[in-house]
């Protein structure tokens, strides 16, 4: 499956359309949580055709597809269920805080003829020219964003391998100062466009232009993705193993507060385990307890330590004498540890 993306070019009518749309469907959402919340509280319970079945008729009324409308019911239904057994938080009701902003088409759709595709009910209609990879489009979902209208699309084809260029071994421990260190001695920043981003979205918060801001923050966003998208695909086309240090960071990023790093770090992991296997690369996420302060040349347990010790950028082995950064030794004992060289804890990305 692969997923692309269309920006639209409404016209006057199917931009009110879209936005009558979303304020009933708004209005649907926030009816199935409060049905599903209080009925729970009688021991009410109902199946997913059930649940739709309350509400048979309206869609019709409404004027929406009424696939469109099952969408929403039943991603609503799905969201209390996931509650209902502890494995996701409790579904949110959508305001003008959290608003609704995207409008599901759950039934195949037809390919695009030139620049024109068709969706129920809204008919035909222009995007900004793009190729789509071949295949049947299964199901889509148009989104609004502060920069405007985007059609999604879950296209059945085949994502395209990516070409080997080397066969090397790698570990890799993300940091907060700088994005990435590998076992390789290599240190990637932070992408400067990113933090300068960053700058001009707390002046436009601070002004309080809101939209502004929302299309800043979209921005920063598109960036970071194309930024771990490049590197993700570099990483993989390089190697053939990629040992990826999850550590425990949530109790350092509290004491270093927020920083551009975590959603990257998150967003790369995401992408290099769907990456690394279309394409014959192994990855595994590596819990690694003592891989700051264990020497990646003899494993004596000789660098510094706690928080306190993270402030230690270089430190000589007591042992060896070996001298070498500490992300740099990190990200080697990530390494050793994928290989089975070491008695930490390596557990495979599933
Ligand atoms: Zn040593």
């Amino acid at each position: 499956m692969i997923q692309a993306q269309l920006k639209l070019r409404l016209n006057s009518k199917q931009d009110a359309t879209l936005v009558g749309w979303l304020w009933n469907l708004t209005g649907v959402w926030n009816w199935a949580i409060r049905k599903i919340e209080l009925d729970a509280k009688d021991k009410i319970y109902y199946s997913p055709k059930d649940f739709q079945n309350l509400l048979a008729n309206h869609s019709e009324k409404m004027g929406i597809p009424s696939h469109t409308m099952q969408g929403i019911i039943s991603t609503a239904h799905t969201g209390w269920k996931r509650c209902f057994k502890k494995i996701a938080k409790q579904p949110r009701r959508k305001g003008k805080h959290n608003r609704l902003a995207s409008i599901p088409f759950p039934d195949p759709i037809k390919s695009p003829i030139g620049n024109h595709i068709s969706i129920p009910g809204l008919g035909k209609v222009r995007f900004h020219r793009q190729e789509l990879p071949e295949g049947k489009i299964k199901c889509g979902r148009i989104v609004k964003r502060a920069s405007g209208w985007y059609l999604c699309l879950l296209i059945d084809a085949e994502p395209k391998r990516i070409e080997r260029t080397g066969y090397g071994e790698i570990g890799i421990d993300p940091g907060f100062k700088s994005l990435l260190t590998t076992s390789e001695g290599e240190i990637i920043e932070h992408p400067r466009e990113l933090e300068a981003g960053a700058l001009r979205l707390a002046q436009a918060q601070r002004g309080h232009d809101k939209t502004l801001a929302a299309r800043l923050q979209e921005r920063i966003a598109n960036r970071r993705k194309y930024r771990s998208h490049k590197l993700s695909r570099q990483l993989v086309a390089e190697n053939t193993l990629i040992a990826f240090s999850a550590d425990n960071h949530k109790g350092v990023a509290g004491k270093f507060g927020k920083s551009v790093s975590s959603s990257s770090h998150y967003q790369l992991r995401q992408m290099l385990s769907y990456k690394s296997p279309q394409s014959g690369t192994k990855y595994v996420e590596v819990a690694s307890k003592f891989s700051t302060m264990t020497c990646s040349n003899c494993g004596a347990h000789s660098g510094p330590r706690g928080l306190s010790g993270l402030a230690v950028r270089q430190w000589r082995c007591k042992e060896c004498g070996t001298l070498d950064d500490r992300d740099v030794h990190a990200a080697r004992n990530t390494l050793h540890a994928a290989l089975g060289r070491s008695v930490e804890v390596c557990y495979a990305q599933a």
